[in-house]
Parts: structure tokens; sequence; C-alpha cells
């Protein structure tokens, strides 16, 4: 087998990913399809672009964004460099100055001797070459229909419609009761609202400000997967009709007009989500209008919904735990096709889909992310069956705690802590492999 790699995509991922595997010693192909093929929010020819916003979240350990870009910096990460020297004085926020850190990223990869950059569009997958994909959200057209071809209509998505997800602990259970729509099971929280409540909450939904991202397109959506203010424009009662429809449930109050329904996102069930509740109201809408509802009073989010166009793989029916797809063992996926959600995010998993590439084509055992990474969680966040795959960001909710566990809640500062000493020993092993 060639020690040489193709990497598909010269975004956050795809740039991760070949200059990681150059500083190993690998040789790599990128292929990069703009400027002859723009995407819908790309504006430049740049690698590594950051399509929106300027921020990479928080800096803190205690937030779990925080706790990833530390493990990527003391895994060596090429973009979390390029990040820390664009870095602009932002409060508690990581921000960067856009321009630099892709000028930065673009001035990396073309002045690396083991990397050959070819401007082209990749549109056929030969799954003889050793080759990572990182397309992201906005592959071309050519390309998805490619994968659905390979790998199967029900396994590629177009568009993330994402709902806001709390902290269990922060619902008030005095106001909620648990019961599920027409069953004996108590799998869901039910947070009841009264007549009044319930036309208060969507007259709200109706006129709250949207934070829509900058797409050229006219912006449309799947009608299975509508945003909920969206449902609520249809009509005052849209609603409990829909998603918050009271039928169904047992032992719910008297005066129950309708309800909103939190599901376990985690095997604790420490983090719920709004069932139906995908959103693109402005984050500070999200916290004000959710709150209305009496359950929700308290509620603390770990998780903002949102909404715009994504492609991804749905990765627990595709991927291997190296990333690899599972009917083409030479080939990697990587960023947010693979179903994960953000800069940082996508460029943790190319990271990851190098050093398993490397390590497959060296001969070298893979290095183990364990559940105690940040970087850990997330891999096996998008390897592992469940029932509604939706992209994810890095969040403390992903964490497993025991069912046995007396502490429920993550202890932050203890997680970050232990997942940086992985990270060192991980940095450790693969730096002999450099030699
Ligand atoms: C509209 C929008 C706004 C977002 N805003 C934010 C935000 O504010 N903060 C945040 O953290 N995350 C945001 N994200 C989420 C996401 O994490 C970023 O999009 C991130 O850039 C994804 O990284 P990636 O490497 O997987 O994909 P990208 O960074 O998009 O890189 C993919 C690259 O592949 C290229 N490509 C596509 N198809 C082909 C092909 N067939 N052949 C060759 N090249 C190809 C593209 O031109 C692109 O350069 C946003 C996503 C979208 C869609």
């Amino acid at each position: 087998m060639s020690r040489e790699m193709r990497v598909v995509g010269g975004g956050l991922a795809g740039s991760e990913a070949a200059l990681t595997l150059s500083r190993l010693g690998y040789p790599v192909e990128l292929w990069e399809m703009r400027p002859s093929h723009p995407t819908d929010v790309h504006e430049t020819d740049q690698f590594g672009e950051l399509v929106c916003s300027n921020s990479l979240g928080s800096d803190a350990l205690r937030d779990a964004r925080g706790l990833l870009k530390e493990e990527l910096r003391l895994l060596g990460s090429a973009m979390l460099q390029c990040a820390d020297a664009s870095r602009l004085p932002a409060g508690k926020a990581f921000a960067v100055d856009k321009g630099l850190f892709s000028k930065l990223v673009t001035q990396h990869i073309e002045e690396d001797p083991l990397i050959t950059v070819r401007r082209e569009e990749y549109r056929e997958l030969d799954p003889s070459v050793p080759t990572i994909i990182a397309t992201g959200p906005l592959s071309s057209p050519a390309l998805l229909a490619e994968l659905q071809g390979r790998l199967g209509r029900e396994n590629l998505f177009f568009y993330d419609a994402i709902a806001p997800s709390v902290w269990a602990e922060s619902v008030d259970t005095s106001l909620s009761f648990l019961s599920s729509r027409g069953g004996d099971a108590a799998d869901y929280v039910n947070c009841p609202l009264t007549k009044e409540e319930y036309y208060a909450f969507v007259h709200e939904l109706q006129t709250a400000r949207q934070h829509l991202p900058e797409t050229r397109g006219e912006q449309q959506y799947f009608e299975a997967c509508l945003p909920v203010e969206e449902i609520a424009r249809r009509g005052d009662d849209a609603l409990r009709f829909g998603p918050m429809r009271p039928v169904g449930l047992k032992e719910r109050p008297s005066d129950c007009f309708a309800v909103i329904q939190l599901r376990k996102e985690n095997r604790e069930g420490s983090v719920l989500g709004l069932v139906g509740f995908q959103t693109s109201l402005a984050i500070s809408e999200q916290q004000r209008v959710f709150r209305m509802v009496p359950a929700l009073r308290q509620a603390s989010f770990v998780r903002y919904g949102l909404i715009h166009r994504n492609a991804f793989l749905r990765g627990p029916s595709v991927l291997t735990e190296d990333l690899q797809l599972r009917a083409f063992p030479h080939v990697w996926i990587a960023g947010q096709l693979c179903g994960v959600d953000g800069y940082m995010e996508s460029s943790a998993l190319g990271f990851v889909a190098a050093l398993n590439a490397a390590s497959f084509l060296g001969g070298f055992p893979r290095p183990a992310f364990s559940h105690e990474t940040m970087i850990g969680l997330l891999v096996d966040y998008v390897t592992t069956e469940c029932d509604d795959f939706q992209p994810t960001n890095a969040n403390y909710g992903l964490v497993r705690i025991e069912a046995s566990a007396k502490q429920k809640a993550v202890n932050r500062e203890h997680f970050a802590a232990n997942a940086l000493k992985h990270i060192l020993d991980i940095a450790a092993e693969v730096h002999t492999w450099r030699a």
C-alpha cells in the first residue's frame, strides 16, 4: 500500500488532516474545489475558511469546547496553532481574526513540501486509494450523489435541524410529569402549559427574533423538520395539534392544554432534548421564550437549537470506530460530514482521522482516545448506534456516568484534568511515530 494519502476538502477538518499527515511524514494530495466550484457560504479560496462566526467558543477548561481546544493544543493541532496565532481579545470567548486565521492555514499548506494541492472537484470515490473525505456540510452535490449511491440514501442527510437540550437537574420536577404518549413507559418528561400559558408562549414564538445563517439561496425547510417558530406562524393552534399535543398522556394535570416533551439524550438521563423543537431563534430568544414554560423557568441549556444546510452521514451506520467507512476500509470520513458540529469539533475529527489513517498505513497501533477525553467522546458519539442521530458539538452531556455512581453531575474540573493526562500520553506516543 502506498504511503501517499489523498485528503478531500480544504476546510477545517481537511486542512488539519493534511497537515497532521505531512508532519508525520506522509505525502498528501489535497483536493479543494474552490474557487472553480464555490459553495453557498464560503467567500474565499483560502484553506480553513471560517464560514460564519469568528468565535471558537469558550477557552475555559470547565466548558467542553474549552477543553476540546486544550486537548488539540497539547496534541500539536495545526488549526489550534493558527487559532492561537490569530487570536483577538474577546473576554472569555476565544475569537480569532478570520482572515488571518485562514491566511495562516493557507500558508502552512502551500509551503509544505509534502502537500500537493489539487484545485479540483472530487466527484467519484476510488476505494483503492487511501483517502480522507472531509468535504463538510456543503459537500458538492456530485460527491453527495456518489456517497448516496455507495452508502445508501438513508445514511445521508442534507438539512440539519437541531433542537435545544437542557440539563435534567434544571427542570422543575414539581411542575412536570413522566409519561409516554399512548404507552406505559415513563420515558418522557412532560412540561405542561395551561390554555393561557400556551397562547402566550405561541405568540412569543411567532414574533421572536431568528438567527438565520447567511446563505445565498432561499431558506427551504423540510416539512418533516420544520422549525417550531415556523409551525407556530402557521396558526395559533398548529403546535397543540403537532409536537405539543397533550394526547395519550397518563396522569396529566386537569388544566393541561399542551405539553413540551423532553427526551433523554444520554444514557444517564442528565441531558434532555426538547422533542420536535428544532429552532432557528437567536440564543437569547431561545432562553427567553422557552423559559416561559413553567417547568423550564430555571432551565440551563446544554445546547441551543439551530438550523442550516448541512450534509452529514449517519456515522453509526456507516463508520467503524476508526472513522473508516465499513464498506471501504481505505476511506476515512472526517469533520462535519461525520456528524459533529463546530469548527473545533470538525478540526478534532480531522486530526483523529489523520492519526488513524497514519497508524493503518504505518502499521502502528491506533491511538486510543478514551471516553475520558472530549475528543474520544466525539468519536464515540459519531460511531455509536442511537435512535435519532443528530450532529453534536462538544458538551459535557456526552460524558458517560455510571448508573451506580453517587454523583450524577459531571465534575468538570476533574474530568478536564484527567482528560489532559490521557491526551499527553497520546501525544507522547504519536511523537515516537515521527522518529
Ligand atoms: C452556514 C453555516 C454556518 C456555520 N457557522 C458556524 C459557526 O459560526 N461556528 C462553528 O463553530 N461552526 C459553524 N458551522 C459548522 C461547521 O462546523 C463548519 O461549517 C466547519 O467549517 C465544518 O468543517 P469541515 O472541515 O467539516 O467543512 P468545511 O470547513 O466546510 O470544509 C469543507 C471543504 O470541502 C470543500 N469541498 C466540498 N465538496 C468538495 C468536493 N467534491 N471536492 C473538493 N472539495 C470539496 C469545500 O469547498 C470546503 O472547503 C457552520 C456551518 C454552516 C453550514
